[in-house]
């Protein structure tokens, strides 16, 4: 098949591209580096059935020619990490609004597919564990930029159910949780990349808040398996799964499993939320996605644990010191 990945020289896109085309896939990617890098795409560059541009989803002209190419679009461009979120809420709101916006202008004009990467985000603060679809979403005021993030998704969500129901475009929304694993950057939070490079580089271990909340990760394979397995069942078409593992660790013991794991003499520090972010900064306590639903239309089951998922991100770190 051919596809269309936007963000697709990003950290999940560049996975899922050398996933299709170790299928025998076609791929095309739109990116703007603005999270992601040529270094993700380097190792497939050259590759016959693939092709890139590096311009902005939102100019149209240049995006209704690249959807024309595709059956199916992963829209995978999105701002992403918490820490670009606080810093840059102009540019999150108008990137994920406009941005997918466009993509589904476009493929409803062409009749083509649309996988839609939403986040685990979008659940908010909501306290019944685990979060399943139809769960209510619990989102913070707007005075806090955070939830800017939520926000932005869960309207991506409504306009592409919005685009299924009134134009007839095939769409599918994904919840990503907590992914990690090699080439996601550090620099925008994310929390394991920033423990592994601390570690490695004997720097403190920065552990926000007390350490207590938790979280559950998942690997980028297992994710980019999940979403090519939903965009071939068909009956996955105008509903939203979430995509994650169950398996939960509190940040504190993430961080004393990766200065195990890295045999490294990084002190392990807390750091207030008011510090880290900025004031009045609201975290979630946990976050446990209800597998139920992805795993009956797809049979999916996760298969790093959280040892193995630290231990890919500590070799990939370690190949770029
Ligand atoms: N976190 C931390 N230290 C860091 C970065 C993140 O303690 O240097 C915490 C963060 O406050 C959150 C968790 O790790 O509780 C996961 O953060 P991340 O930004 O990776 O993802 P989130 O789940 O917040 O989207």
């Amino acid at each position: 098949m051919r596809f269309l990945i936007t963000g697709g020289a990003g950290f999940i896109g560049s996975h899922l591209t050398e996933a299709l085309l170790r299928r025998g896939d076609e791929v095309f990617i739109i990116d703007d580096l603005s999270t992601g890098a040529m270094d993700n795409i380097a190792s497939f560059r050259g590759h016959p059935r693939f092709d890139y541009v590096i311009d902005t989803i939102t100019n149209r002209p240049l995006l209704a020619e690249w959807v024309d190419r595709a059956e199916t679009v992963f829209h995978l461009a999105a701002a992403v990490g918490v820490r670009l979120i606080v810093d840059s809420p102009v540019h999150t709101i108008e990137t994920n609004v406009g941005g997918t916006e466009a993509v589904l202008r476009q493929a409803a004009k062409k009749s083509k597919k649309v996988i839609l990467a939403s986040t685990s985000e979008v659940y908010g603060k909501a306290e019944k564990m685990p979060f399943a679809e139809g769960d209510d979403l619990v989102l913070g005021p707007t005075v806090k930029s955070r939830w800017s993030y939520a926000c932005s998704k869960a309207i991506d969500e409504f306009l592409a159910l919005a685009y299924h129901k009134e134009k007839g475009v095939p769409v599918v929304i994904t919840r990503l949780f907590n992914t990690v694993g090699p080439r996601q950057t550090g620099r925008y939070g994310m929390v394991v990349p920033t423990f592994v490079r601390q570690a490695l580089r004997g720097e403190p271990i920065t552990v926000f808040g007390d350490g207590r909340q938790s979280r559950c990760f998942c690997h980028v394979a297992d994710v980019v398996e999940a979403l090519i397995k939903l965009v071939e069942f068909e009956a996955a078409t105008g509903q939203v799964y979430n995509v994650g593992s169950q398996e939960e660790i509190s940040i504190l013991d993430l961080a004393g499993l990766i200065k195990e794991m890295t045999g490294s003499p990084s002190q392990i520090v807390l750091v207030p939320y008011d510090e880290a972010y900025e004031e009045g900064f609201e975290d979630m306590p946990r976050r446990i996605p209800d597998l139920t639903k992805i795993r009956s239309a797809v049979g999916y089951q996760p298969e790093y644990n959280i040892r193995d998922i630290v231990r890919s991100v500590v070799d990939y770190e370690r190949s770029r010191l």
